[in-house]
């Protein structure tokens, strides 16, 4: 008997699709979200700072 198979097609991957996040955990003081991200698009780098304990770092 020819039974159709139903194809089942994998769901497509679902891109996570994360708006352009500013704000980081502060690997010094581990505090959350308290890294704020400013982008240089002339040097292509991102300053990233903390404001609790004020580290900065480039990414
Ligand atoms: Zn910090």
């Amino acid at each position: 008997m020819g039974k159709r198979k139903s194809k089942r097609k994998p769901p497509p991957k679902v891109k996570a699709i994360v708006p352009l996040d500013t704000q980081f955990d502060c690997p010094f003081c581990n505090h959350e979200r308290v890294c704020e991200v400013k982008m240089d698009r002339d040097k292509n780098i991102g300053f990233i700072s903390c404001r609790v304990c004020s580290e900065d770092f480039q990414v």
